[in-house]
């Protein structure tokens, strides 16, 4: 569990730095108007959709240290059952284990 959780720590760590690096880059907000089309504008759109996902995926990963804090990390929110390690690996903040993940997608 000690791995896991470092695992997850240095996941946020990282992604909060991207996070912040992204921020900065969008407190210069070129200008709209006369440049259309301005790249600066395009990369502009992209820095703040791709920082949306980035804090999605924050915020999901210190949910998932917060269940791990509370033991409860590695247990399928849905149904209670564990979640298989090897799907842990893959996708850290899961709260699925694959079973309720494939209905849930179905749904
Ligand atoms: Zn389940």
């Amino acid at each position: 569990m000690k791995q896991e959780q470092k695992t997850l720590s240095d996941a946020l760590q990282s992604l909060e730095n991207q996070i912040a690096a992204l921020q900065k880059a969008l407190e210069e907000k070129p200008e709209y108007g006369m440049g259309k089309g301005d790249p600066g504008v395009t990369q502009w759109e992209l820095n703040q959709t791709l920082l949306n996902q980035l804090q999605e995926r924050a915020s999901s990963t210190r949910k998932a240290l917060q269940r791990m804090e509370h033991g409860i990390y590695g247990t399928c929110q849905r149904c209670g059952a564990a979640i298989n390690p090897e799907r842990l690996a893959i996708l850290p903040d899961t709260r699925l284990c694959i079973r309720c993940a494939q209905k849930a997608a179905g749904e």
